[in-house]
């Protein structure tokens, strides 16, 4: 990766000394014999206007991404069931919606079989199936986004009609926008006597969630859970959803899947549910998942029947791992018990060189490197603040604060203390974001997630401070807390 001056002018088939003046005109002496930074090879060769590619002694230990290689999307020509998750504020009804949905949509008698807890569960509709993670909430749903799996197709936002707009249901809905996951809102109890989904409606429509009956793009499905009303209205909005987005994987291909659930139960070992997202998953395949590896010993579904083999979009329950698996590992199936072990043994040696090099850098450091290098065009911020007032001034304060190419990006505010939701948000985020908070302090958690993840937090009593602070940000002034 180090490469010296005159290496780098032979490499690129330039005169020695043309590379020099470049150099110097960017404010660097430097001698043929000095080494090149990596940032300097790649503002170099866009001068010169010639390709080059920065080896990356790591890349050849990432499984996943040698299997995204492998396995191209452009070659992905089957349909594939949506991944859906169920997010929303405490007591809104998610645990209620999602065993309407299991309970009206399996057959499980019929089918011979019991409903199985796995995690995930699939029901069909109009020939079509729909997959549901069981786990509802967002802090599930951003964790593993934070170990890198992004398992969820469409989200469901789901609001209690007789309790409106809720700080969870803010929440949820910026996890899911953070994470570019479209989502359909479900006003759930209309049933209720003091049901009122059109203030829903007006709620969100004031959040910029439009819906589109009312000329916005958001699709709003009234539902009870406890009825059942609604509920096939609601699987259909997902379906058409589903259709827009051409969901598709290639069934041919060896399996990528995504662990949502693990335990280790007696007699069997370590168990998992994963969720595949390409290729088939069989019986006696061998695989790599994180740190982990093993062999597909039983396939168990969620009604509790055992399989060969698992489709692109199905859950399963699976057995063979050597050591429970995290949930957002990603699981790939290999040509050998020995590549799978040799495999997750680089990998955990790639998570330890990560981690070794992320560590020197402070995320504000990184930023700003980031900024002045022109590598950054939006600077990822959460605000919480003490009063909803404040909260809509310091967004307007930031909204109009930019310099000529990075701009704020506000991907969560409300009113309350930080929290460790906000936390797990902010490192979601990619690059991660800063969370600024205005007569609000982190609680306990949120301090100890921050400090353990490498998360800024900065707090302020005075406005102008906090816009201050992000102002020096941007034009790369700013000095890090040390
Ligand atoms: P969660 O915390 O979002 O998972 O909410 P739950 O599913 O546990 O529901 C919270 C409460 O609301 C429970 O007492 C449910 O029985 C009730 N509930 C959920 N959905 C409905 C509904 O559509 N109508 C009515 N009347 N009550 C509901």
């Amino acid at each position: 990766k180090e490469v010296r001056v005159y290496e780098f002018a032979e490499a690129i088939n330039k005169p020695l000394e043309d590379v020099i003046e470049a150099l110097r005109e960017l404010g660097e002496e430097r001698d043929k014999n000095d080494f090149l930074g990596e940032e300097y090879i790649e503002t170099l060769a866009e001068e010169f206007d010639v390709p080059v590619e920065i080896y990356d002694p790591l890349a050849e230990f990432d499984y996943v991404k040698k299997y995204d290689e492998q396995c191209p999307e452009e070659e992905f020509d089957t349909e594939r069931p949506p991944i859906v998750t169920i997010m929303g504020h405490v007591d809104h009804g998610k645990t209620s919606l999602l065993d309407r949905i299991r309970n009206s949509r399996i057959a499980a008698k019929e089918a011979g079989g019991i409903t199985q807890h796995i995690g995930a569960y699939m029901v069909e509709k109009d020939g079509k199936k729909i997959t549901f993670i069981d786990t509802p909430g967002h802090e599930a749903f951003t964790e593993m986004r934070a170990r890198g799996a992004q398992v969820t197709d469409i989200a469901i936002i789901v609001v209690a009609a007789n309790d409106g707009v809720m700080p969870q249901t803010r929440e949820a809905i910026a996890h899911a926008q953070a994470a570019g996951v479209p989502f359909i809102v479900a006003v759930n109890k209309i049933d209720l006597p003091e049901a009122n989904p059109d203030l829903v409606k007006s709620q969100l429509a004031e959040m910029g969630i439009m819906p589109v009956e009312w000329g916005g793009e958001y699709e709003f499905v009234n539902v009870s859970a406890k009825t059942g009303e609604g509920i096939d209205d609601l699987l259909e909005t997902i379906l058409l959803q589903a259709e827009m987005m051409e969901l598709k994987a290639n069934p041919k291909c060896p399996a990528k899947a995504v662990v949502i659930e693990s335990r280790v139960e007696k007699g069997k070992g370590p168990v998992a549910t994963v969720i595949v997202k390409n290729g088939t998953l069989k019986k006696q395949d061998s695989f790599v998942c994180g740190k982990t590896f093993g062999r597909v010993r039983l396939i168990i579904d969620d009604l509790g029947k055992q399989k060969k083999e698992v489709l692109p979009g199905e859950p399963a329950e699976i057995t063979g791992f050597d050591e429970a698996p995290f949930a957002g590992d990603t699981l790939v199936a290999v040509e050998s018990d020995r590549i799978a072990k040799e495999t997750a043994e680089k990998w955990k040696e790639y998570l330890e060189r990560r981690e070794k090099s992320k560590t020197t850098k402070a995320t504000l450091e990184d930023l700003q490197k980031m900024i002045l290098e022109g590598n950054l065009k939006k600077l990822p911020v959460i605000v919480k603040a003490d009063t909803q007032g404040s909260v809509e001034a310091i967004k307007g304060s930031l909204a109009k604060l930019k310099n000529e190419e990075v701009k704020v990006d506000i991907i969560h505010s409300d009113v309350g203390a930080i929290t460790e939701n906000d936390v797990i948000l902010a490192k979601a985020s990619e690059p991660h974001a800063i969370i600024l908070g205005f007569n609000v302090r982190p609680t306990t958690q949120a301090k100890n997630k921050a400090k353990q993840e490498g998360i800024e937090i900065r707090t302020y009593s005075i406005i102008y401070d906090l816009i201050d602070d992000v102002k020096e940000l941007l034009s790369g002034l700013m000095t890090p807390k040390i």
